[in-house]
């Protein structure tokens, strides 16, 4: 018998089992709401470089402290979220189900198609555009893509870009840190070692 591989995650109602849940405010419907079909890339951090601080769950959660005289004043009154966290240990939170339209991408653009946000999952590596990324974050994300790919049809490996793929001139997320080749082939083998990776 095979032994059963514990690397795999998968996705219940919409959310990731393994992520820890954090409900953001900041979400509506997807215009259609079986239109999942692209994935995008980003990173941030708060301050930018600095790691493992609570600003990014706060900003998200729309409790970040943005008055006047504040660290983050120039961040007031931006209501953003996205689908998916990943650390840089790895560890994953999740904002908003994949089946709701999380406000990550902003003013976009995917093959003649405005909105992103519309229509496809955004994911959030912890960051900047010039570090490497950490082999936890590797795993984590060609995981979590392996099972979206697997559980949403219309996401397709062909349909995975970066921020500023969608958004040149404006956004320059992930950035030269993160290494595509070493993601997409993480991806294939990864869906080479499990061909008959269940639908959930
Ligand atoms: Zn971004």
């Amino acid at each position: 018998m095979e032994p059963k591989l514990n690397s795999t995650v998968s996705i219940s109602d919409h959310r990731l089992v393994t992520a820890r849940q954090l409900p953001s405010p900041h979400f509506d419907a997807r215009p259609d709401a079986d239109d999942i079909s692209l994935l995008v890339i980003h990173c941030i951090s708060l301050p930018e470089g600095s790691y493992g601080s609570p600003y990014v769950e706060q900003l998200f959660l729309g409790s970040l402290d943005t008055s006047p005289g504040s660290d983050f004043a120039y961040l007031d009154g931006l209501r953003v979220s996205s689908h998916l966290v990943i650390r840089r240990d790895g560890a994953v939170e999740q904002y908003v189900p994949f089946n709701q339209r999380a406000w990550h991408a902003g003013k976009s653009s995917y093959c003649g198609r405005t909105r992103c946000n519309d229509f496809s999952i955004g994911i959030e590596l912890e960051g900047t555009d010039q570090d490497r990324y950490t082999e936890a974050q590797y795993q984590q994300l060609a995981l979590i893509t392996a099972a979206l790919l697997s559980h949403y049809p219309q996401l397709r490996r062909d349909r995975i870009v970066g921020h500023e793929d969608i958004a040149p001139g404006r956004k320059t997320d992930p950035g030269r840190g993160f290494d595509w080749q070493r993601y997409r082939n993480q991806l294939q083998a990864m869906e080479n070692s499990c061909p008959e990776q269940e639908k959930l």
